[in-house]
């Protein structure tokens, strides 16, 4: 039998803006068809932002544990589960859960299911010493990939990987990535490996700098006089296929602008708020506008696998579960230059 302790350290919200809690919360017990995993990382992403103030229509429920890219061995399965063993490394992603049997599930859109359940939003997640999850969804760590090297594969990696599939963009042919923060910078990897040339635009020059040197063919500061124009001179008449993960409205319009006749803008990017889209362009320009949510399960084994064979690689700065406070302000302001994962090694 397995001697384990009773209680874990856990960063809390407590209340929508006011900073986490780090609180010692009893450690949960896997329940008929669930299991607990041991986080060894768990990366922090723009979302944990936006769960933190409560930015969404869809709200989670304070007090709760965000959290959606943590990483680690399962310790414990409860009774009737057979996918996963005590030992397997697993992922705890964004889509916790799924029902498995409406149109959405039965279609491989299990993103979109009416009844998905979401890591540290609606169930408690990674920002934790231990998470419970539901073996059906867990993401399946390759080996030799290090537990804080997966960590922002299992939401920024599978979101950007899908995002960019989903701008139909084919090789040969431009993609523009608007924000090269977390998603952003594994998005151009995954472009890049697709055969497509990459305009990355950020608004801060050290991104920018950095997305050379991942492979941007052409890079764009969004503060500047006219990006939209600079954007279609440089890939000659705008991008077949634009990604924005940008956390800010005011890229939205621009990216729709970038957008070249008969492409897609590809919406990843998630601040609170409409804006506005200009008709006529798009009518007349058949541009299509598309939403885009993680990915599939399916999608998160493709993603893993190009970081497990090196194609892909996310760059991370390591802290300790105690600093996710300055960690999540960081992010805010847009201080963090690719991803802070959370290392559980170093509390
Ligand atoms: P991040 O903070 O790491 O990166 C955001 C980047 O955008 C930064 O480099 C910032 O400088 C840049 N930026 C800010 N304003 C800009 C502008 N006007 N134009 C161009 N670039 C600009 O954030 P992240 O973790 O990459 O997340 C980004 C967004 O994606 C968030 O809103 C998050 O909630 C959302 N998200 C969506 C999904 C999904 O499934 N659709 C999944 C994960 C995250
Ligand atoms: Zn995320
Ligand atoms: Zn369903």
């Amino acid at each position: 039998m397995i001697l384990m302790k009773r209680k874990m350290k856990a960063a809390v919200v407590v209340q929508f803006g006011k900073p986490l809690e780090l609180q010692e919360v009893d450690i949960p017990t896997p329940g008929p068809g669930q299991i607990l995993v041991k986080t060894e990382a768990c990366g922090v992403c723009h979302t944990d932002v936006h769960a933190w103030h409560g930015d969404w229509p869809l709200k989670p429920t304070p007090p709760f544990i965000p959290g959606h890219e943590g990483i680690g061995p399962v310790v414990a399965v409860g009774a009737g589960v057979t996918i996963v063993k005590v030992g397997d490394r697993v992922g705890v992603p964004w889509l916790y859960s799924a029902c498995g049997h409406c149109e959405y599930c039965l279609s491989a859109w299990e993103t979109v299911c009416g009844e998905a359940q979401f890591g540290g939003y609606t169930k408690n997640g990674g920002f934790a010493e231990y998470i419970l999850a539901d073996p059906n969804y867990v993401a399946h760590i390759p080996a030799g990939l290090k537990s804080t090297e997966a960590a922002p594969i299992i939401c920024a990696g599978i979101t950007t990987y899908k995002g960019v599939k989903e701008t139909g963009a084919k090789p040969g042919q431009w993609i523009a990535i608007s924000g090269i923060g977390g998603l952003g910078h594994l998005a151009i990897q995954y472009a890049k490996v697709m055969g497509l040339h990459v305009c990355a635009i950020d608004v801060d020059d050290g991104k920018l700098a950095h997305a050379k040197k991942l492979g941007a063919d052409l890079v764009v500061n969004a503060k500047a006089s006219d990006p939209v124009n600079a954007v279609k001179k440089g890939t000659g008449g705008g991008a077949h296929g634009v990604l924005i993960t940008a956390p800010s409205l005011g890229a939205f319009k621009q990216g729709v602008g970038m957008t070249r006749k008969c492409g897609t803008c590809v919406l990843n990017g998630l601040p609170p708020g409409e804006f506005p889209t200009p008709l006529f362009e798009v009518v007349a320009n058949c541009i299509t506008i598309r939403g885009s949510f993680v990915g599939t399960r399916q999608d998160m084994t493709e993603a893993l696998a190009f970081a497990a064979e090196g194609k892909v690689k996310a760059d991370i700065e390591l802290q300790p579960l105690s600093a996710i406070n300055q960690v999540l302000e960081r992010l805010e302001s847009g201080k963090v230059a690719s991803r802070v994962v959370i290392d559980f090694a170093k509390n």
